[in-house]
C-alpha cells in the first residue's frame, strides 16, 4: 500500500506504521529518517542536505523531494510505503503529486487519525522520560512505571517531564497542528484521497485503513 499518514502528536502514528508495515511489508517513510540516511550515505543529495544541517538551516523542500524521490526508488519501496509526518503544507503536498506522478505510482490512501484532544493529553503527559542522556528511556507513570522514587529501572537517574510534555504545551502543539494541517486535510478530500479514522485502539485504525484500501481497488 501507499499511504501518508496524518495525526497530531500522541495520535498514535508509530505504533500504526509499524502494524501496517509489518502487515504488507511496505516501508515508514519520514523526512528526518531519509534525511539521516542520505548524510549517513554520503550520496550528493546527502552531503548537500549536511551543508544546511550545518548550518543550522531548514533543508529546503526541493531537497527533500529529490532525496524522497530517489528514497521510493529503492527495491525496498516495491511493496508500497507509508509516509510519516510528510507532506506538512500544501506545497509539499503538490511537489509530492508531481513527483508520484513522475515515477508513474498512485497514493492509496491518506489516512487522517483522529483521536480526542482528552486521550492525547492523557497518553503526552503521563509520559516521563529518562534524565541521562545517554538512556532516555521512555516511561508512563499509568502503564509502565519508574521505581517507585523516580528512578530510572535502567540506569537509575532521575525521570522527568520534558517541557513539550506538560497540559499547556500539549495543548499549544495541538493547536498549531490543526492550524497547519486543516488546509491538508482539505486539499486531499478534493483530491478523493481522504479517508477519516476516528479511534483510540491501533487495531481499530488499523483494520479501517486496510478496508478503506479495499474497498478503493474494488472501485
Ligand atoms: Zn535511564
Amino acid at each position: 500500500m501507499r499511504i501518508v499518514l496524518l495525526g497530531a502528536p500522541g495520535a498514535g502514528k508509530g505504533t500504526i506504521a509499524k502494524l501496517l508495515t509489518d502487515y504488507d511489508g511496505s516501508v515508514q517513510i519520514s523526512t528526518g529518517d531519509i534525511l539521516r540516511g542520505a548524510v549517513k550515505a554520503g550520496t550528493e543529495l546527502g552531503k548537500k542536505a549536511q551543508g544546511y544541517m550545518d548550518r543550522g538551516e531548514l533543508v529546503p523542500d526541493s531537497l527533500i523531494m529529490e532525496i524522497m524521490e530517489s528514497r521510493l526508488q529503492e527495491p525496498d519501496c516495491k511493496k508500497g510505503f507509508l509516509l510519516d509526518g510528510f507532506p506538512r503544507t500544501i506545497p509539499q503536498a503538490d511537489a509530492l503529486k508531481k513527483m508520484l506522478q513522475k515515477l508513474n505510482l498512485k497514493l492509496d490512501l491518506v489516512a487522517n487519525i483522529e483521536v480526542p484532544k482528552e486521550v492525547i493529553l492523557d497518553r503526552l503527559t503521563t509520559r516521563r522520560t529518562c534524565s541521562n542522556a545517554n538512556c532516555q528511556e521512555i516511561y508512563n507513570i499509568k502503564s509502565k512505571p519508574p521505581t517507585p522514587d523516580g528512578k530510572c529501572k535502567k540506569c537509575g537517574s532521575p525521570v522527568i517531564q520534558r517541557a513539550d510534555e506538560t497540559v499547556e504545551a500539549i495543548t499549544k502543539r495541538l493547536e498549531t497542528y490543526n492550524e497547519k494541517t486543516a488546509p491538508l486535510i482539505d486539499y486531499y478530500r478534493k483530491e478523493g484521497f481522504l479517508k477519516i479514522i476516528a479511534s483510540t485502539s491501533s487495531d481499530e485504525v488499523v483494520s479501517g485503513i486496510k478496508k478503506a484500501i479495499k474497498g478503493k481497488s474494488a472501485e
